[in-house]
């Protein structure tokens, strides 16, 4: 494996004083890559493993001062009955290293979403929040999928948990075991997405996914096509037993409650009885949301999740309630105690 490749990586965000997702005050560092789509991604941005641009028709001159600038052709104008506007090929966009169009655009109306940064470098920035942090807080590794760069995610735990950081990861489960099996001495706290434990339902996790999304050995030297009707729910739940079994700090399971997916007696009671066969005894409810619907349009994607509905309190409630009643101690939205 190339050095680069274990000291360097793409993320997307950083985002300081957050108080939801750890203990205390926390700085997010949002990884880019995942190798699930969930119709129902909130950050579509971190979906992709490479930086892509992300292109706001509404601010939009078109004075091509970006397709002039683009040296790989990867830009044209697409013209409309209604409104013209920038068709990207997205799939050149993945190999670019110069992204000179978002330089050259003088309009807000095109950024690159994501960028390469080193350990050290990501390091020296969390850095400068520490002050802020208070006792307790720290940093989560978010995304996207922090594994899906196993080396870089591994790495930068290790740097910040030998500083007397206090690390957590908020993971989506699908990624080899070895990969969370040598991260687990340097995380203090795992956040794991359950989002359904039916097989038949696994389609919406990979809902949307890409046939250009890179290639990667996320899951084994070779991975199951993903195109071809895999579902990684096993995989997911393989993870989790092992974590609880060998991670001894705190591990809270996170369920999106999306309606008319997952939220049915049925599934809230296998999700119930999977989490006490683990030993372990909470979980976090997270209630879908469209906040993420504008970003889909900047990054040319369908949103497939448009027709579902955020689902109401009371109905939050009786999951809590039912959760509750098969011994698990569950908390809606921002109110797990840290
Ligand atoms: S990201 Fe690179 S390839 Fe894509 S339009 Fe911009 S400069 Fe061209
Ligand atoms: S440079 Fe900016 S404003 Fe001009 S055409 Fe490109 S995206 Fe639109």
């Amino acid at each position: 494996m190339e050095q680069e490749e274990l000291t360097t990586g793409y993320i997307f965000d950083i985002q300081g004083f957050s108080v939801h997702d750890g203990p205390g005050c926390r700085t997010l560092i949002f990884f880019k890559g995942c190798s699930l789509e969930c119709a129902w991604c909130s950050n579509p941005e971190g979906i992709s493993f490479y930086p892509e641009p992300l292109y706001r028709n509404s601010k939009c001159t078109l004075d091509e001062h970006c397709i002039n600038a683009c040296k790989h052709g990867a830009i044209s104008i697409a013209k409309n009955e209604t409104c013209d506007h920038l068709n990207f090929r997205r799939d050149i966009c993945a190999k670019c290293n110069t992204y000179d169009c978002a330089s050259a655009c003088c309009s807000d109306a095109l950024k690159i979403g994501g960028y390469k940064v080193s350990v050290d470098d990501l390091y020296n920035r969390i850095h400068r929040d520490r002050q802020y942090w208070g006792e307790g807080g720290g940093i989560t590794l978010t995304g996207g999928e922090p594994f899906a760069q196993p080396e870089f995610a591994f790495n930068f735990l290790k740097h910040c948990y030998e500083a007397y950081i206090h690390t957590a990861v908020e993971t989506c489960g699908n990624v080899a075991w070895s990969h969370y099996k040598k991260a687990l001495p340097y995380i203090d706290w795992i956040f794991f997405d359950l989002k359904t434990l039916d097989e038949s339902r696994g389609d919406l996790l990979t809902y949307s996914r890409s046939p250009s999304a890179r290639p990667h050995d996320l899951l084994s030297a070779s991975p199951p096509d993903r195109l071809s009707g895999y579902t990684p729910i096993s995989n997911i739940l393989e993870n989790a037993r092992r974590i609880a079994q060998e991670f001894p700090g705190r591990l809270i399971f996170r369920l999106p409650v999306i309606p008319g997916f997952n939220d049915d007696a049925e599934n809230i009671n296998n999700t119930a009885s999977f989490i006490r066969s683990t030993g372990r005894k909470e979980v976090n409810l997270l209630p879908l949301h469209h906040l993420g619907r504008e970003k889909y349009n900047l990054l040319d994607k369908q949103y497939y999740t448009n027709n579902f509905n955020i689902p109401a309190n009371g109905n939050l409630e009786n999951i809590a309630q039912q959760f509750k009643s098969l011994g698990i101690t569950c908390y809606i939205g921002s109110e797990t105690p840290f």
